[in-house]
């Protein structure tokens, strides 16, 4: 294969050997000097020099191991080369374990004088989160207590892990005499067929397995919820919400209002729907109906050096400084661009500190794979303009604005295609990516975070979880969000049963406020031009350096307050008028 489509990995480390010396200097951290030290400015400085310095160079050696181990997944050298890196980066989290502890252990005055203290100013953020944080700890007893507690009660995700991968009865179905294997990744896949008795078949027989154990599942859920609530009342927050967003320093407040924009939005989902309906044929629409394309997939085939060229050209609107960093990882080689024996499938960015971002391809030419371009270069740059500007320990930005950069572009190049796009077709194809990905990323996971609060809510108030009660409250969202154009009756109200991200409170909000903010940021750029582009790209240089509700204020995107939701349901509302009107 052409070199140029494989990774400059050599720009890490040029040998083997030069990895195996920086090993060397890493391969014992030993962090005992700076214990009890943390008390003056001095010893914290030094502490946190040596921290990072240690961190820079596991990076290197661990994302160098990473990404030679994807080049080839069967080459067992890097293999144990990943072995070695990932057992001395568990020393490393064990030796510096001591200092978050000990900080917040300080007096409320000596950490306040750390963040007002000019020559500590890479801490600022960090330590006004540990002060933060200080109202949530108890005294030592009781936090032993509390941690010996938190292995046996993370058991009920266990438990549900082994119900999905291992216990449920799903194998096979039988359609039009022939037999078809069912297993989690296909169910998604026959979602998508074109032949709807395979669709029904499919779901019904995949919602049988869940409802034969629903018993076993509702119950693994209610402990799950149970034990949500109780960490959250031991550390003082006034809700399970509370504090399993606090994690991220993000508020309640954003939490509600993504709920309440939301459901001012549901009638242009509910016509997007009946649209949908329609383009299908259909005379009543169910649940399996809701994933199958409207349009039938219009590839655009390029070949892709030519796709790329697209994507630059789709990205344009960003100006030349955006331009320039397209084509410089694109002849620099920070992708990996094709399918190759052992390499690892899907793709992703990859940054490294001090060097350059990453992307792993697998390209195929399909048009989703041009998006994928779009979509992990915005990761790419997001890293490259936060590593340029912050200093090491603000660089890594939250998850919660993680998924913004990657959305804007695909957003972005979306809406170039649409605007720029002759054949019908391939036109409403376009439409109908952008309609779906907006129903999926933002409506959907609303109506699952919505759950999520209503169910912790309950128990909260002392209200036991089972199967009726929870199912009740799933199928009144469901009628809720998609309104009369699906029948939103038998199996559906049980989709909560499959979701394994629910064992993990509380997190899948942060996919609608990440589309949120991309649309309204995108919608910004293409309606404000420059200044909105500038204000962008601030954002994207903003790494960790505060909460990411804040930063996102940069680019423009209050997600307090209505605003941004109304700029993107305009899209989704103009996205729809469009389809209709072809
Ligand atoms: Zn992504």
């Amino acid at each position: 294969m052409d070199l140029k489509y494989k990774w400059a990995t050599e720009d890490i480390y040029e040998s083997l050997n030069a990895w195996e010396s920086d090993f060397k200097n890493v391969a014992k951290p030993d962090f005992s000097e700076f214990r009890g030290k943390l008390n003056t400015a001095q010893g914290f400085l030094a502490c946190m020099k040596k921290e990072e310095e240690f961190g820079k160079i596991l990076e290197k050696l661990s994302v160098y191991a990473f990404m030679k181990h994807d080049e080839n997944t069967k080459d067992s050298v890097y293999d144990a080369l990943l072995n070695r890196v990932n057992s001395v980066a568990v020393k490393f989290s064990a030796e510096t374990s001591f200092i978050i502890p000990e900080l917040i252990a300080l007096d409320k005055s000596v950490i306040q004088s750390y963040i007002d203290n000019p020559a500590l100013s890479d801490y600022d953020y960090s330590l006004r989160c540990v002060l933060k944080n200080k109202e949530h700890v108890l005294s030592e007893a009781e936090e032993k207590l509390l941690s010996m507690s938190a292995e046996a009660l993370s058991s009920f995700k266990d438990v549900f892990t082994k119900i999905d991968n291992a216990d449920l009865p799903i194998s096979q179905f039988t359609h039009n005499g022939k037999k078809y294997p069912l297993s989690h990744g296909l169910y998604g896949v026959y979602m998508q067929d074109s032949d709807r008795t395979l669709r029904k078949k499919a779901f019904k027989v995949y919602y049988r397995a869940y409802i034969s154990l629903i018993n076993s599942i509702s119950a693994t859920y209610y402990g799950s919820v149970k034990s949500d609530v109780f960490f959250a009342k031991a550390k003082k927050y006034p809700s399970a919400l509370a504090a399993a967003i606090a994690g991220e320093d993000v508020d309640v407040k954003v939490y509600k209002n993504l709920i309440s924009s939301v459901h001012t939005a549901l009638p242009i989902l509910h016509e997007y729907m009946s649209e949908k309906k329609k383009a299908l044929n259909l005379d009543k629409m169910y649940m399996y109906d809701a994933y199958v394309p409207t349009v039938e997939n219009a590839d655009i085939k390029l070949d892709y050096d030519d796709a790329y060229k697209l994507v630059i050209k789709g990205l344009s609107v960003l100006g030349k400084e955006y331009t320039e960093l397209l084509i410089k990882a694109h002849d620099n080689r920070w992708l990996d661009v094709y399918e190759s024996d052992g390499k690892r499938s899907g793709a992703y960015s990859i940054a490294v500190y001090g060097v350059h971002p990453y992307v792993l391809l697998n390209y195929q030419k399909t048009t989703h794979d041009v998006f994928t371009i779009a979509h992990e270069m915005g990761h790419s740059i997001h890293s490259y303009f936060s590593n340029r500007a912050q200093n090491y320990a603000k660089a890594d930005y939250k998850i919660f604005v993680a998924e913004v950069a990657s959305t804007v572009n695909e957003v972005l190049l979306c809406r170039y295609l649409i605007e720029n796009e002759k054949d019908v077709k391939l036109k409403k194809y376009l439409l109908s990516y952008l309609m779906e990905m907006i129903r999926t990323t933002l409506f959907r996971q609303t109506q699952f975070a919505e759950f999520e609060e209503k169910v912790h809510a309950l128990v909260e108030k002392g209200v036991p979880l089972n199967k009726d009660n929870m199912s009740k409250i799933y199928l009144a969202l469901n009628k809720k969000y998609y309104g009369k154009a699906i029948v939103s009756g038998g199996e559906i109200k049980y989709e909560w049963a499959r979701i394994p991200h629910f064992y993990r409170a509380f997190y899948v909000y942060k996919y609608a406020t990440g589309i949120i903010s991309a649309l309204a940021i995108a919608d910004r750029i293409l309606t404000e031009g420059a200044p909105a582009v500038n204000d962008y790209f601030k954002f994207l240089s903003s790494g960790g350096s505060d909460s990411p509700v804040e930063l996102l204020k940069i680019a423009g995107v209050d997600l307090t307050t209505e605003k941004p939701f109304t700029g993107a349901f305009k899209v989704f509302k103009d996205a729809l008028e469009k389809f209709k009107s072809l």
